[in-house]
Parts: structure tokens; sequence; C-alpha cells
């Protein structure tokens, strides 16, 4: 079995965009994997010449208990069947409160983690994403998921993880 990376993050912060770069660019097979809850949706991806199956996580709506508990929910799910977990924040945005929400449920996991500060379309965007050393994660990869930039960077750091 190919080792799983789920990506997880708050809706908006450019989960689906990050997986759709990832498969493009190496040109892998997107495949729904049916029969998983319409939540999360599985592909085959690769990287450096190893296989390993990405988790998109989102799709999902504001219930009676609010966005925070939904979106902690889901990513505790993803969580448990991932190897490895990429945690996307908006760079533009910063850490919210539902970040903090995710945050606090990663921390309780024993899953490595990587921080992904998304949206840092140029190198003047970079400082921003500084601040998001505060979620306590360790380093947050710039990425423009948009752009490509600084992708590959971070596929290398997550074999390091996988
Ligand atoms: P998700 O809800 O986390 O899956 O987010 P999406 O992938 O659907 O992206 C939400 C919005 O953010 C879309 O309008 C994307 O085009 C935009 N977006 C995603 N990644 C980037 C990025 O790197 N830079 C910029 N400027 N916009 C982005
Ligand atoms: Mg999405």
């Amino acid at each position: 079995l190919d080792p799983v990376l789920a990506i997880i993050g708050r809706p908006n912060v450019g989960k689906s965009t990050l997986v759709n770069r990832i498969l493009g660019r190496r040109e892998a097979v997107v495949e729904d994997t049916p029969g998983v809850t319409r939540d999360r949706v599985m592909y085959s991806a690769h990287w450096n010449g190893r296989n390993f199956t990405l988790v998109d996580t989102g799709g999902w709506e504001h219930d009676a208990r609010g966005i925070h508990a939904r979106v902690a929910e889901q990513a505790e799910m993803a969580v448990d069947l991932a190897d490895a977990v990429l945690f996307v924040v908006d760079s533009a945005v910063g850490a919210t409160a539902t970040d903090e929400a995710v945050m606090k449920m990663l921390r309780r996991s024993m899953k490595p983690v990587i921080l992904v500060a998304n949206k840092v379309d140029d190198f003047a965007q970079e400082a921003e994403s500084a601040v998001l050393w505060g979620l306590g994660f360790g380093e947050p990869y710039p990425v423009s998921a948009l752009h490509g930039r600084g992708v590959a960077d971070l596929l290398d750091k997550v074999m390091e993880v996988l």
C-alpha cells in the first residue's frame, strides 16, 4: 500500500488547487475512488519515483455546530488514515480561530505535519508567511498552489517524512 498524504485546512485556503498542482505536474492519473465519503477524495500521485496517495478534504458545509467543529472533524478523519499531513493555511489571511482549532487536533495526533503557507504568489509575500511560525509546527513552507511556486521544494520535504 502506498503511503497516504492528507491535505487539510479550512475552506478556501487552496487545498484542491494544491492537489491539482501536485497531480498535474507529475501527470499522474487522477482517480476519484468511489466508496469514500464525499468529504474525502483520494488520488494516486507520485514524486521522484515514489507513489503516494493524496487525500483531499473539503466540500463540507457549515452545520449547526459551526465551521470550527466541522473542519476539525473532517481533518481528524483524514489524519486518522494518513501517514503525514499537509496543513494548509492562507498566508494572506494568517492563522484564524479555525486554523487554531485544527492545530490543536493535529498536536494530539502523532502524525508528521508540514505547515504550508499557501497563496505566496511572489517573493514579496514570503515575509507574511513567517507569522505562521506561531502555529508551532516549525517552518512554514511558502507555496503558490496557483502558480506552482515552491511546490517542488514542498514535495521534496514531504518525501523526507512520508
Ligand atoms: P479549498 O477550499 O481549500 O480546496 O480551496 P480551493 O483550492 O478551492 O481554492 C480557493 C480559492 O483560492 C480559489 O479561488 C483559488 O483559485 C484560490 N487559490 C488557491 N491557491 C492559490 C494561490 O496559491 N494563490 C492565489 N492567489 N490564489 C489561490
Ligand atoms: Mg477543496
